[in-house]
């Protein structure tokens, strides 16, 4: 018999394996030859990731809003073993299998209403490229060839691929880099009135007056509902996306909502369309669908959507990834998703957003601080200058607290399970390091 290594890791020293890796793996948005510090993890259990010299640090990140249910979660753990077991993966093609048909069965029944085709895709990424793609396909089966361009509004990200990026903020995604080769949207102001705030009117003309010039080229207006994440981490007024809701069925314009981030839960609302009540006609889920536990994504949109691109020419998607619908990740999709209905996910995120609002709110008192907002299990510290990313995160580390700040925000979305000990460590190790900042 032949042995078993699977889990023989562990002949690298931690030094040889940081040198190893700072010399030949690429790290999300880094450089190869001036690296940010990057710090091994042995394991991660609950709400701990725990590192290679047995430090342990409290997830403050929910590894970028995915693992709701912290790490190491044996319901997952359990459905992911069983799955393996009868088949860790078949295509899709011609093929069907339980996990895929009683997940899009769930995410039907607790997505906003008229969603009722689920398509299955590998990450966040493809997942809108699926949903920009069946929005043409929409207007070319209705004969509106015309209709091929987006709308979108600024600070929203939408991920790394071509058309994901190419309505993304122009900014932040560095579009100036990629001009040649990037399709040119509509760019929208950023919504302005916070979801706390009074909404301003003036807010749904502009929105009418771009949309009455230009809806013959508007396929789709595509945006995060409620909260703009990785673009600048903003909690926008619920009244915007329902205006938005409005305008998109008055001018012929489908509405596409990116709910990658918010969905499952985050925001206090299962997904934050609920906030404005409004169903849009195609909306992505991802990172949280599988607990962070795989990659995994899905496209919901509308029978008439499906219909509309079904019944016209070529009479079929033309999307079909090799992983579609992998069922490893829809079994554990479903389990995640069954163990968050089940759970008391309300009582806990609005359990977190109280505690984020009495530990972080303060800090808006702090030198160097622009802003404090918290929405849901979302605690956000927008600072008036940009963060040494490196520096700051070793501070963190230095508390026992797991983040990743980007430009000038240092900010939280925790696992759903943290403790309320846990969640005011992890609170009181960012005022710690945000009064150090002011002191520096
Ligand atoms: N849309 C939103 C709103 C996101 O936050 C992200 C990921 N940060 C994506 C899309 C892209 O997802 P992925 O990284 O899985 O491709």
């Amino acid at each position: 018999m032949q042995m078993d290594d699977s889990d023989n890791f562990g002949k690298m020293t931690e030094q040889e394996l940081l040198e190893f890796d700072r010399a030949h793996i690429w790290h999300p948005y880094t450089s190869a030859t001036k690296a940010l510090k990057c710090y091994p993890v042995a394991r991660a259990d609950g709400v701990y990731i725990e590192l290679m010299d047995g430090q342990r640090l409290i997830d403050g990140m929910s590894s970028w809003w995915s693992a709701i249910h912290g790490y190491n979660h044996p319901a997952l753990n359990a459905a992911m073993t069983a799955q393996i077991g009868r088949m860790s993966h078949v295509m899709f093609g011609g093929l069907t299998h339980q996990p895929a048909v009683e997940l899009a069965q769930l995410l039907i029944e607790i997505v906003p209403d008229g969603l009722e085709h689920v398509f299955f895709s590998d990450s966040g990424s493809v997942a809108v490229e699926v949903a920009m793609k069946m929005a043409l396909q929409y207007w070319h089966s209705r004969s509106c060839g015309a209709k091929h361009a987006f709308v979108t509004v600024r600070h929203g990200y939408h991920g790394d691929t071509w058309h994901a990026m190419s309505v993304s903020d122009p900014d932040s995604g560095m579009h100036a880099i990629f001009n040649k080769n990037l399709a040119k949207q509509y760019f929208l102001p950023a919504p302005r009135s916070g979801f706390h705030a009074a909404y301003d009117p003036a807010e749904t003309g502009e929105v009418e007056a771009f949309l009455r010039q230009h809806h013959e080229h508007i396929a789709a207006f595509i945006l995060e509902p409620i909260v703009q994440g990785a673009g600048g981490m903003r909690f926008y007024h619920p009244e915007y996306l329902r205006q938005v809701r409005r305008l998109c069925t008055d001018y012929g314009i489908l509405l596409i909502a990116d709910e990658i981030a918010t969905g499952f839960g985050r925001s206090g609302r299962l997904f934050a369309c609920e906030h404005a009540a409004i169903s849009p006609d195609i909306m992505c889920v991802g990172k949280a669908l599988t607990g962070g536990c795989l990659t995994f994504a899905a496209t919901l949109c509308t029978q008439e959507v499906a219909y509309t691109i079904s019944d016209g020419a070529p009479g079929v998607f033309m999307h079909g990834p090799t992983f579609m619908a992998n069922p490893l990740a829809c079994a554990t999709a479903l389990a995640s998703t069954r163990l968050l209905l089940k759970g008391d996910w309300q009582g806990n995120v609005a359990r977190i957003e109280e505690t984020l609002k009495e530990r972080l709110l303060p800090l808006q008192r702090v030198d160097g601080v622009a802003d404090v907002r918290v929405l849901g299990a979302i605690g956000v510290v927008e600072m008036r200058e940009p963060v040494d990313v490196g520096r700051i995160q070793q501070r963190l580390v230095a508390e026992g607290v797991w983040l990743r700040p980007f430009g000038k925000l240092v900010y939280t979305m925790p696992p759903f399970i943290i403790s309320p000990d846990e969640l005011r460590t992890l609170c009181d190790g960012i005022g710690k390091v945000i009064a150090g900042l002011a002191g520096r």
